[in-house]
C-alpha cells in the first residue's frame, strides 16, 4: 500500500471542515492561512521522509496488526530497535524543520493507550483494546495525523476534577446513550491540533472513584459537530501576515508547533470509538506512560533544533569574521557537547526500553524524565550561547523592507555587511533564524512542552529509589541494619 505523501497530506486537510478561530476570525483553510500554513508544512515533512530512500527505514515500520508498511508515527513500538529508530527520526526531522513537527503527540498517545488498555481489559474483563485496534488500523492504513489530547484546563488546581465549581474544567462524560457517550470540556496547548485528522482524548491525571465521568479515552474526528478550536498567538506571528519575508526567520516552517485550545461542546462519540469509560484506576497509568514517551522524544527533536542553532551561529561568525577566535570555538564546542549529551539521554531511555504486558515497548521512565529535564537546561544554554556569539545585532536588525528600500537599502547593505564576498543578506537571514529559534514561544515550548520541569522532578524523586541508595551508603559506612532508621 502506498503511504500518503506530504502533498497528499496537505490535500487531505483541505477536505476537512474543522471550526478554527484565530485573532477573532475563522480560519477557512489551514493549509494556506499564514498563521497555520508553516505548521502544516512542518507536519508534512513527517509524511515526506517516509518516501525518501535515505530515511525510509527510520520513517516507516511494519504494523504488528496488519503486517503492512505504515508511517512510524502510527506504529506501536515492538522492540528497543523501534524506540531507537524513532529517536533518530525525530532528530532528523528537527534538523530539517528547525521546529516542532507535531506528530509525536498522537504517536505517544497511541502507544500509551495501547499498552494500558491491554492491562485494563485483563483486570476488568473489558474488551476496549479490540475497539482501539480497529480504529488504529484505519489510522495506519490511511496514514492519518492524530492529536493526542491530554491537558485539561484544571480550574482550581487545589481541587480534583469532581470538586471543581465548574465541572467542565476537566473533560468529562455528560451523557451515556445506548450507542455512545457525550463529552464536554476542553483540552489546552494542543500541538498540531488544527492540522490533524483525528483527536485521541485521554485523561489528564490520576483519578479517584468520584471522578468516573472524567476517566475517558475516545477518538473523535477533528471536524466532529461540537468541536471548536482557538489557535494561539506566537511571538512575532504578525510578521507572517505581510508576506513570508526574511523577517520571519524560518519562512517555510513555524517557530513552534502551533498550539490550539480544543473545546468540546457536547460532542457525541459512538461506542466503537470509546476506549475507556470510568476505569479510574488506569487513568494515572495512561498519563505516566504518555508523559514518559513524550519526554523521551524531546532529547531528539530538540537536539535537531540545537544542531541547527549550532550551525547557524557558526555560519554567522564566519560572516562576521569571528569564527576562528578561540573563545568562539570553545562556545561552539560547548553547544555541540550539550546537544550530544541531550541526545544521549534520549537514546539511553530508548535503549533501556522494556516490553509491557501487551508487547508494546515502553521507554525507561526515569531516564525519560531526566532527558526532558535536561532539555529545560541544555536547550536554554545552547540558545544563550547562540545569542552570545551572534551579538546584539539580532535584536536591532532593520526589516527586510528597509533592506529592499530604494531610499535606505544601500545603507543597510553597507553597514550590516561583514566579511567581503559573503552577501549581506546571508548575515541578516541567519541572524533572523537565530532570533526565531531562541525567542519567545519556541523557548517556552521547550520549557513546558511534555510537562513543566517540576513534573519531571516529581517523577525523578519518586523513581529515585532512595531506600536502596540509603542501604548502599549504610553498607559501605558499616552501619548495621536496625528496625528503625
Ligand atoms: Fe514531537 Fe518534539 Fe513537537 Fe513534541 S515538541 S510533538 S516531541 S517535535
Ligand atoms: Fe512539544
Amino acid at each position: 500500500m502506498k503511504l500518503k505523501t506530504g502533498s497528499e497530506y496537505i490535500e487531505s486537510l483541505k477536505k476537512l471542515k474543522p471550526v478554527i478561530y484565530y485573532m477573532g476570525k475563522k480560519i477557512e483553510d489551514v493549509t494556506t492561512h499564514p498563521a497555520t500554513a508553516p505548521h502544516v508544512r512542518a507536519a508534512a515533512m513527517t509524511y515526506a521522509l517516509a518516501g525518501q530512500d535515505e530515511y525510509k527505514a527510520m520513517a516507516t515500520a511494519t504494523s504488528h496488526l496488519t503486517g503492512r508498511t505504515i508511517s512510524r508515527f502510527t506504529h506501536v513500538h515492538q522492540s528497543v530497535e523501534d524506540l531507537i529508530k524513532k529517536v533518530k527520526l525525530l532528530r532528523v526531522l528537527g534538523q530539517k524543520t528547525g521546529t516542532c513537527f507535531q506528530r509525536c503527540v498522537g504517536f505517544d498517545g497511541i502507544n500509551a493507550t495501547y499498552s494500558v488498555l491491554f492491562e485494563m481489559d485483563q483486570k476488568h474483563g473489558t474488551a476496549f483494546l479490540e475497539r482501539f485496534k480497529k480504529w488504529l488500523i484505519r489510522i495506519q492504513d490511511e496514514n492519518l495525523m492524530v492529536v493526542g489530547a491530554m491537558t485539561d484546563p484544571k480550574g482550581d488546581r487545589s481541587k480534583g476534577p469532581a470538586e471543581q465549581a465548574d465541572p467542565d474544567q476537566y473533560l468529562h462524560i455528560v451523557e451515556r446513550r445506548e450507542n455512545g457517550i457525550v463529552i464536554r470540556g476542553a483540552k489546552l496547548h494542543m500541538t498540531g491540533a488544527v492540522n490533524s485528522h483525528e483527536i485521541l482524548v485521554m485523561p489528564t491525571s490520576a483519578m479517584n472513584e468520584a471522578s468516573k465521568d472524567y476517566a475517558v479515552i475516545c477518538s473523535v474526528p477533528i471536524d466532529a459537530p461540537g468541536i471548536t478550536m482557538i489557535f494561539g498567538r506566537q511571538a512575532n506571528d504578525s510578521r507572517r501576515d505581510f508576506k513570508e519575508t526574511i523577517d520571519v526567520g524560518k519562512p517555510s516552517f513555524g517557530a513552534v508547533g502551533g498550539e490550539a485550545v480544543i473545546v468540546f461542546e457536547d460532542v457525541f462519540v459512538p461506542t466503537e470509538n470509546v476506549y475507556m469509560d470510568g476505569q479510574t484506576d488506569f487513568a494515572g497509568l495512561v498519563v505516566q506512560r504518555f508523559a514518559a514517551h513524550h519526554r523521551s522524544n524531546y532529547g531528539a527533536c530538540k537536539t535537531g533544533l540545537m544542531d541547527v542553532l549550532t550551525g547557524a551561529v557558526t555560519y554567522l561568525t564566519q560572516t562576521q569574521g569571528t569564527a576562528k577566535g578561540s573563545h568562539v570555538r570553545d562556545k561552539v564546542t560547548e553547544m555541540i557537547h550539550l546537544s550530544e549529551t541531550l541526545y544521549s539521554s534520549s537514546i539511553a531511555c530508548s535503549a533501556e526500553g522494556v516490553p509491557t504486558p501487551s508487547g508494546a515497548y515502553m521507554v525507561d521512565t526515569m531516564l525519560a524524565n531526566v532527558c526532558k529535564h535536561n532539555v529545560t537546561r541544555f536547550h536554554f544554554e545552547v540558545a544563550r550561547l547562540a545569542i552570545d556569539l551572534a551579538g546584539g545585532f539580532i535584536a536591532t536588525l532593520p526589516s527586510e523592507y528597509d533592506l529592499q528600500s530604494e531610499e535606505v537599502g544601500h545603507l543597510v547593505k553597507k553597514y550590516f555587511s561583514g566579511v567581503e564576498g559573503i552577501p549581506v543578506e546571508d548575515r541578516i537571514k541567519i541572524g533572523r533564524l537565530i532570533e526565531a529559534m531562541t525567542g519567545g514561544t519556541a523557548m517556552v515550548e521547550s520549557m513546558h512542552g511534555a510537562g513543566s520541569p517540576q513534573a519531571q522532578r516529581i517523577m525523578i524523586f519518586r523513581e529515585g529509589d532512595l531506600d536502596k541508595k540509603i542501604k548502599m551508603a549504610k553498607a559501605l559506612a558499616g552501619i548495621p541494619k536496625r528496625e528503625t532508621v
